[in-house]
């Protein structure tokens, strides 16, 4: 069953306009369905595979009996009861008139979930008299323009959110097969990257090829493995010569730093029967500070026995702490062992590092976790967040709007972290959260 959107709200707001962009034109009056009246009109949309119907009230022509406010009343009532959604449209260059408020008046009593538009706002995202029309008590004013379709995607991802949940979500994230996975193996002198990188390409599964313009000498090596394209670029303290790698003697900061910039995805390499060394932490430090997803390849496991595996895991706990974010995997370069989940891992973390997190759903997590728990106030202030949306990718950056925000702890952010993780399944990557005020 399509979801039917209702579009109401007083003549001249664009309700029209708006229906026109949700159903793209192409179809904007339809005629087959059944008991169609003239003065309300009907469209088919579609996003992505998510299909509705819109209703529009607009087009309604009052008579001299009835006049213009009854007439309205009667047709957003009728809008309203054959709708899943309504969206309440209202004009921020006319400002608030009485008539937006016995719509609203209405509408908080018709049992329908309602999405405020505020429409014409081109120009106008961060205006403040947007915050005018919270006192319709309808929610978050969502700004729109109709005529410029700015707003309008994400006004209709909202509306559509209750009906098709996250599936469509899965659709569109990032689509690994098609871009390389940028890789850089770090990690210091003799931890075993060079032997890692030569079981890889000598791996039956896995396809090298010379990427045309690189010498042969360039580390950097395209290949592909399971249908995913990896690029391996050049590794801090490795040399290549002909098809295989050699460790070079001097380990250079600036090249790590390089690498880890340059790279989608850093195998942190840690050598098992050495432990977890300054250096170690420090190259672990400078990759969360890249915010490049990362993960852990604990290596040369076959050459220490069970007691010195549990005192390195406890190591690890207590010097690494700080990516606890990161999936640790035991390996062994020398013997070909664990490769195959290692590779596995490094596909995850890239996909979580790309995650694609929309604006409703990222909006309902936080909401649900302040209802949950809220944020503590602080002194006269109460932290309150409004809605949420994503700032960026590799690392995912969460951006969260709302009032007082700068008073949110960092306990807070770390439970807010939490449910963002557990939600989109994040593994492999920091994830940032970024509080904005309007306040
Ligand atoms: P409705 O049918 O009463 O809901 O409103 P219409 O869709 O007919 O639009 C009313 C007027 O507002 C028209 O002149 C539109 O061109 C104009 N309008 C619609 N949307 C926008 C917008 O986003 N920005 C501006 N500046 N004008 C708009
Ligand atoms: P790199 O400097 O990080 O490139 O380290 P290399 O790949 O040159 O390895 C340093 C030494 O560790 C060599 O003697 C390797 O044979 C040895 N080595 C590498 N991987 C393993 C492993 O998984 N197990 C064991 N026991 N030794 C390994």
């Amino acid at each position: 069953m399509k979801p039917v959107i209702a579009l109401v709200g007083r003549p001249n707001v664009g309700k029209s306009t708006l229906f026109n962009r949700f159903t793209k034109s192409r179809d904007a009056i339809v005629a087959d369905y059944a008991g169609l009246t003239r003065d309300r009109h009907y469209g088919d949309g579609r996003v992505g595979k998510r299909e509705y119907i819109v209703i529009d009230t607009g087009g309604f022509e009052p008579t001299a009996e009835t006049g213009i406010v009854k007439e309205m009343a009667k047709q957003t009532r009728q809008a309203v009861a054959e709708a899943d959604v309504v969206i309440f449209v209202v004009d921020v260059r006319g400002g608030l008139s009485a008539q937006d408020h016995d719509i609203a008046r209405y509408l908080r009593t018709a049992g329908k979930k309602v999405f405020l538009a505020v429409n014409k706002a081109e120009g106008m995202r961060d205006s403040p008299l947007l915050a005018e029309f919270h006192e319709l008590g309808i929610g978050e004013p969502i700004p729109v323009s109709a005529a410029h379709g700015q707003g309008v995607r994400s006004l209709l991802d909202l509306a559509l959110d209750d009906f098709f949940g996250d599936e469509d979500d899965s659709l569109e994230e990032a689509d690994e097969g098609e871009h390389p996975i940028r890789l850089a193996v770090a990690g210091r002198p003799n931890v075993g990257k060079s032997t890692l990188i030569n079981a890889w390409l000598g791996e039956e599964r896995l396809v090298a090829f010379d990427m045309p313009g690189t010498t042969r000498d360039a580390i950097h090596v395209p290949f592909e493995r399971n249908g995913q394209k990896f690029e391996l670029i050049d590794t801090a303290g490795l040399r290549r010569k002909g098809k295989v790698f050699e460790a070079i003697e001097k380990f250079s900061v600036v090249k790590t730093l390089q690498a880890i910039a340059d790279a989608n995805v850093v195998l942190l390499l840690l050598d098992a029967t050495q432990g977890v060394s300054d250096q170690d932490a420090h190259i672990a430090g400078y990759i969360l500070e890249s915010g490049r997803a990362v993960v852990l390849g604990i290596n040369k496991w076959d050459a220490i026995d069970s007691y010195q595996r549990q005192m390195l895991e406890r190591s690890i706990e207590a010097r690494l702490s700080f990516l606890r974010f990161a999936p640790i995997l035991h390996l062994s370069a020398l013997k070909r062992q664990g490769l195959g989940p290692l590779w596995k891992a490094l596909g995850e973390a890239y996909a979580s590092a790309f995650k694609k997190m929309s604006t409703p759903v990222l909006t309902r997590l936080v909401h649900d976790a302040a209802q949950h728990q809220a944020p503590k106030r602080s002194g006269a202030f109460r932290p309150k967040m409004r809605y949420a949306h994503q700032g960026g990718m590799n690392p995912p950056i969460v951006v969260i709007h709302g009032n007082s925000l700068d008073h949110v702890d960092d306990s807070y952010k770390r439970y807010l972290e939490a449910r963002i993780r557990a939600h989109f399944g994040l593994v492999g990557t920091p994830l940032r959260i970024e509080m904005r005020s309007a306040d």
